[in-house]
Formats: structure tokens, sequence, C-alpha cells
């Protein structure tokens, strides 16, 4: 397969610069070009600290140690997300998502059992954490590294300063080929065929491609500004709209999740890094104004927050009807935006150019591919945003408008309300969504947490059989708990230990 000669990608966000890391790995021996412009006076938008295990197989495919990228980015380890006061009326304080790793296959069916016994009435643990490693690992503040006898593969996600990821990613760019020109890009040059010719800078200069990327964040300057692809907008359905930020100093121990709070009108993530505590609330402006937020926010993080700097902005959540068009494509935020629960923004990057890449080594220039390709992408968005939806409309809290008109939206898509009535209907929950069109992000195993997590069950002792078969969590507890005891701890893992003691 020929890649595309001469490859332009507009904006130099996180998405920018993994993607031309991707493209350069790929396609450079083979000739490709590879050529990045960003504005020097439009800012990244600083914001998206936490990753899936995606980041994790990015920096394998580039062929990047965690020792060379996690110092510099100030990174740590991330296990899990807990989830704190979403859902005070189950009488579940809090609970965890953790990433799936290997050897939760033999434990994954207690869980799945119990979640079932108890649709069915019957009073069995189903607190996720407590039948999944990562959730054990995380409770016990210890590194996801698996001691060297561990013969299972371990999944993790990580914290990391986004500023100083977007660094790195340039600089191993830049060595790789990349060409870097920090310019603002004014307008576009189209060829008679409506596909996109070239970029023209500030200084007048065109910048000539066979193929852009747009990375230009929320902007999206050459899907919807030069080509006019539309905008679909999930504002029905997620109604959050904007964040406030806020650093606060780190703490002695680094836990090993992200934390997210529910408040009265959006939720907080607390995301650790080893240099500081990234913070922030991301709410919605019909609830609640900014000053508000931020008040709240400061509130939440106490004395801890006392004279950091916030920063405010806002989002639409969506995407575009088509994520490539013509002789373009759209990557990071020129593509769309869910909203921050379940750090899934770079996940869908990497996504996006992994498969773009497979379709075009595919022989796929062709309009059947390209259809193909959309087709795909638009569904992977569409179950991330399922999954956060049901975060919203399985809420339990009535201390505000906010989550009481969460609870009662009825903007859910199809493949969301089959999984719910599946759900409450008590059916087989894992093999519906074994059987649902399309690959999503969010499997079996993910769905269990989060309506267990929920507390989604029928009232104790409302319908029991007799037929069914327990799985009473105290073996699993203790079977992990034997497999936690060899990992180290967060502080350790990261060279920190003296530091944390
Ligand atoms: C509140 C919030 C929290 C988030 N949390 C997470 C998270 O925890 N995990 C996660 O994975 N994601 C998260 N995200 C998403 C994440 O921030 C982005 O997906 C990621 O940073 C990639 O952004 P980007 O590169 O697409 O855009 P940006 O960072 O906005 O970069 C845009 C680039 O385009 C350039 N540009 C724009 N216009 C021009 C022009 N005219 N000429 C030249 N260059 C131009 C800019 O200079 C810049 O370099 C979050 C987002 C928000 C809003």
């Amino acid at each position: 397969m020929i890649p595309p000669p001469r490859i332009v990608i507009a904006g130099g966000g996180s998405a920018g610069w993994m993607t031309a890391c991707l493209m350069a790995k790929r396609w450079g021996h083979l000739g490709a070009e590879v050529t990045l412009v960003e504005a020097p006076d439009i800012a990244t938008i600083g914001v998206g600290e936490g990753s899936t295990p995606s980041l994790k197989r990015l920096f394998e495919i580039l062929g990047i140690a965690e020792a060379d990228w996690m110092p510099a980015c100030d990174a740590t380890y991330k296990a899990s997300i807990r989830f704190v006061g979403w859902s005070p009326a189950s009488e579940v304080a809090d609970y965890s998502h953790p990433f799936t790793t290997q050897i939760d296959v033999h434990t994954e069916d207690a869980f799945v059992n119990n979640c079932r016994n108890r649709r069915l009435g019957y009073d069995v643990p189903t607190r996720p954490d407590a039948f999944l490693l990562n959730g054990v690992l995380a409770a016990e503040g210890k590194a996801p590294l698996a001691p060297a006898n561990f013969p299972f593969r371990m999944e993790y996600g990580y914290h990391f300063d986004s500023a100083k990821l977007g660094l790195f990613l340039r600089a191993h760019a830049i060595a790789r080929g990349v060409t870097h020109l920090s310019r603002r890009i004014v307008r576009c040059e189209l060829a008679e065929s409506g596909d996109i010719a070239a970029l023209v800078t500030d200084r007048g200069e065109p910048i000539a491609g066979d193929w852009f990327i747009d990375c230009s964040g929320f902007s999206a300057l050459l899907m919807r500004g030069t080509l006019g692809v539309p905008f679909h907008s999930f504002s029905d359905n997620l109604f959050n709209d904007a964040a406030v930020v806020l650093p606060t100093p780190p703490g002695e121990a680094i836990p090993v999740e992200t934390v997210s709070t529910a408040l009265s009108s959006g939720w907080a993530w607390s995301i650790p890094l080893t240099t500081r505590f990234g913070n922030g609330y991301v709410y919605s402006r019909d609830h609640l104004g900014p000053e508000q937020a931020e008040a709240e926010l400061r509130r939440h993080l106490g004395v801890a927050a006392d004279g950091a700097e916030a920063r405010h902005l806002t989002f639409t959540p969506g995407q575009l009807a088509r994520h490539w068009e013509r002789n373009c494509l759209a990557v990071g935020l020129a593509h769309g935006f869910v909203e921050p629960l379940e750090a899934t923004a770079l996940h869908l990057v990497l996504n996006t150019v992994d498969l773009f890449v497979d379709h075009l080594e595919r022989g796929g220039f062709t309009a059947r591919h390209r259809d193909a390709f959309n087709a795909v992408i638009t569904g992977r968005v569409e179950r991330v945003r399922d999954y956060i939806v049901a975060h919203y409309k399985l809420n339990t809290r009535d201390d505000s408008d906010y989550w009481r008109a969460n609870r009662v939206n009825t903007h859910l898509s199809a493949p969301l309300l089959e999984i719910l009535d599946v759900w409450f209907r008590r059916g087989d929950l894992a093999a519906r969504l074994g059987a649902m069109e399309g690959l999503s992000h969010f499997q079996s195993l993910s769905w269990h947490c989060l309506l267990a997590g929920y507390g989604a069950f029928p009232p104790l002792g409302a319908e029991q059989r007799d037929d069914v078969d327990f799985h009473r969590d105290r073996d699993v507890a203790r079977f992990l708990g034997g497999c936690a005891m060899n990992f180290p701890s967060h502080a350790d893992a990261l060279g920190l230990g003296a530091m944390a003691c």
C-alpha cells in the first residue's frame, strides 16, 4: 500500500501530536511527509489529564518506555475511576469502575451472577471493586504493575499533565521527521473537485497536501469551517456544557484512581499527578452560573484551593455528522466531544487514527470505505455517549433540579433503552450486549459495574426464586487479596517511596 505522500495536520494539541506520532510511525518509512501547523497564539484546551488503557497502547506502538515519558509528564498510574455521591438513595456512597484486566476472567462470573441474583431480590454483594483486581489495588493504593511472577497481563490507564504530554509527543514526532510549523491558518484553498488543496497561513504561504487532518479543537476549522460538515449536538441527552478548573497541591499519598464526586449541578474530578491534583467541576449552565460553580468547587476542595487561579471553559457535547469528508479527517475535539466523565476523548483519538490508517492501507480511498469508516466512528462515539447518559439517568439524588431533570430525561437512544430494559427485566445482559451491533469501549463488565454501582436493583426480597446459585464474594476477596499482595505501592512504583512515607 502507498500512503498519501503529504499529510498536513491542522492543530498541535494532544490530538494533533498523537496523530503526527502515529502517522510518522506507520507511514514515515514509506516516504510519507507529515507536517503539523499550529497557531502560536491559540492555546490548546489545557485539560484532559486522565486516560483509558489506550494511552498505554499508544506508547507501546511508539516504542516509548514508561520510564521515559511518565516522569516528563508528572504521570501516575490509574487503575480505576471512583464515583462518589451519585446514588445516595440506593445507599451506595461510592463505587469504582476499575479497568478490566486479564485475571478478572476468574471473578467476572461471580460478579455477574451476583448482579443477577441481586436483581432477583437476594441480598448478595455487588460492589464491583470487590470483584476486580484493579479495584482491590486502588483501594490498597498499589500500582497496577504486576510482579515478575504474575502470569496475567495488567491493563491500566494514566493521569498526566496534558501540556507536558503534548510537548513530549511533539519532541518525539519532530525527532521522527514531522515538520512543525508555528503559524495561524487563515483559510483553505480548494481544488476544483472540492477537496482541500492547501492551508493558507497568516504569512500568506500555502501549505499543500494530499490529506488533511483537522485537529484544530472545538473550532473544527477544516471540517465545519471549510467543508461545512454539520455538527450533531448531544445537548438533549447530556446537560453539562461548562467546566471550571482549579489545581491543588499534591497529597502525601498519590491515589491510583480518578475520583468523580457528584455536586449540585454536575460533578467534580480529582486527578492525582506527581506534582499537583488536577481538579475541575463539569456543570450545566442552565442550572448554575460560572461564579456559583467556582464557589462550589472551592468549597468542595477546601483550603487546598486557597489562592489557586480558576480557569473557565465551555463546550457543546456532540459530534460531526461525518468524521471523514473528502480528503479530510477530523480527530480530537474537532470531531466532537461527549463529556469528560470516563475520560474517553484520547481513547477515541487513538481509535479514529488506527481505524483510518487501516482503511487507507486496505486501499480504501473509495466512498464505500469512507462511509463504512464514518458509520463505525459515529457508532463508537454514540455508545460512549450512551454509557455516560446512563450515569445521569440512574442517579438517585434529590438535592437539585439538575439531578431530578437528568433522572426524568427521556432522550435515551434505542440501544440504551434496550440495555436498561434487559437489566430491569432481569435478563441476560452479557448475552444481549454481545449480540448488539458495533464495537463499544464499554462492554458487559463495565455495564454491570455501572448498574450495580448505582444500586439499580429491586428492593431486597421483592421476588426470590429458589433455583439460583449464589456466589458470595468471600472467596473472591480472598483470591484477589492474595493476588494483590506482591504488587508495589503506587509511591514505590513512581520512585517516590521515600517522599510518601
Ligand atoms: C473539561 C474537559 C475535561 C476533559 N478531560 C479529559 C480527560 O480526562 N481525558 C481525556 O481523554 N480527554 C479529556 N478531555 C478532552 C481533551 O482535553 C481533548 O480531547 C484533548 O486535549 C485533545 O484536544 P485537541 O488536541 O483536539 O484540541 P486542542 O487542545 O484545543 O488543540 C487545538 C489546536 O488547534 C490549533 N488551532 C486552532 N485554530 C487554529 C488556526 N486557525 N491555525 C492554526 N492552528 C489552530 C491550536 O493552536 C491548538 O494547537 C476533556 C475536555 C474538557 C473540555
